[in-house]
């Protein structure tokens, strides 16, 4: 079997369209959706993943703000300026890039944001409500990957899931998804002791680990949907996914590309997020 791709470019194109003809709607009745990014520091990968969601932004009649401290910067003037974006009518999102520099406290900054305005939906208030099955602001890179399963119509109640991975942004959030929709979820981790025992018995695999070409097509069950949240540099210099793409897709019935698969829609929903926003302050009027 050769698994066929699930492509996130169509998919994100697809969406941000809907998203675009959402904002103009609400930009004809005063409300413009607008995004606030906070970059801290100099870090090459964050400075890529901010201008894209800038210019993500614009193509999508949003308006955006970008504010850029230096990497030495005194956290209470990052805490200020949260401060005054959320008592900002006019500023829907706000979004601190990940990862800052060793001086801040990343939970306390992500918890100064009003959780209103979380449009990443990382604050602890809008985990717990995700938590609780109730309305939030998911976060953005598993909720992307709900939506390329439902695009596929993968069957979720009843499936044996496997997430691996369990950080507070991608691999939790993604597992209380999964179980909140009717799979049968386990989550795998560093302490695992034997990982292929899971994957194997899998349906739907979600590998969130952070190292390039972690899971291999022997550890897949045959048939298996394969999700790939990855973003690595390979030995190769060029970037790949945690799963070992070539070996995997020989082994699974449907499968996302890296680049071209979760990377796209993890952008996508963070504009849905802002519009959603942006929506309830509308409706609040
Ligand atoms: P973290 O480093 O926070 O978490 C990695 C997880 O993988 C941890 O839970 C860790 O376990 C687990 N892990 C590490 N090594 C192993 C192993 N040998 N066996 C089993 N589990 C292991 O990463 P993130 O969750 O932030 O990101 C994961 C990946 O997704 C990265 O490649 C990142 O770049 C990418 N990413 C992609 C996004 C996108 O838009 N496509 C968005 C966000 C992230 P433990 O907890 O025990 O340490």
């Amino acid at each position: 079997m050769t698994a066929r791709n699930i492509d996130g470019n169509a998919l994100a194109a697809k969406v941000r369209e809907e998203i675009a003809q959402r904002a103009a709607e609400l930009t004809a009745r005063g409300v413009q959706p607008c995004l606030a990014v906070i970059l801290v520091g100099e870090d090459p990968a964050s400075a890529v993943y901010v201008r894209n969601k800038v210019s993500a932004c614009e193509k999508a009649g949003f308006r955006s703000l970008k504010f850029t401290y230096a990497p030495d910067v005194d956290p209470q003037e990052v805490f200020d300026r949260i401060a005054e974006l959320n008592a900002d009518d006019t500023v829907h999102g706000i979004l601190v890039q990940l990862p800052l520099p060793k001086q801040f406290d990343a939970d306390k900054v992500l918890e100064a944001i009003s959780p209103e305005k979380d449009v990443d939906g990382f604050h602890a208030e809008n985990f717990g409500l995700l938590l609780q099955g109730r309305k939030s602001f998911y976060p953005c890179t598993p909720w992307g990957v709900m939506k390329m399963l439902d695009s596929e119509n993968v069957e979720l109640k009843g499936a044996e899931a496997v997430v691996i991975g369990r950080s507070n942004i991608v691999g939790k959030p993604m597992a209380v998804m999964l179980l909140s929709r009717g799979a049968t979820v386990t989550v795998c981790h560093s302490q695992t002791k034997d990982l292929a025992f899971h994957t194997k018995r899998a349906d739907i695999v979600v590998a969130a680990v952070g190292r390039a070409k972690f899971l291999k097509g022997d550890m897949i069950k045959p048939g298996a949907v394969v999700i790939d949240v990855g973003i690595n540099r390979g030995e190769d210099g060029k970037l790949c996914g945690d799963v070992d793409f070539d070996s995997a897709r020989e082994v699974a019935s449907l499968i996302t590309p890296v680049p071209g698969g979760v990377g796209p829609m993890t952008i996508t929903m963070l504009l849905a997020n802002t519009v959603e926003s942006a929506q309830r302050v509308l409706d609040a009027k």
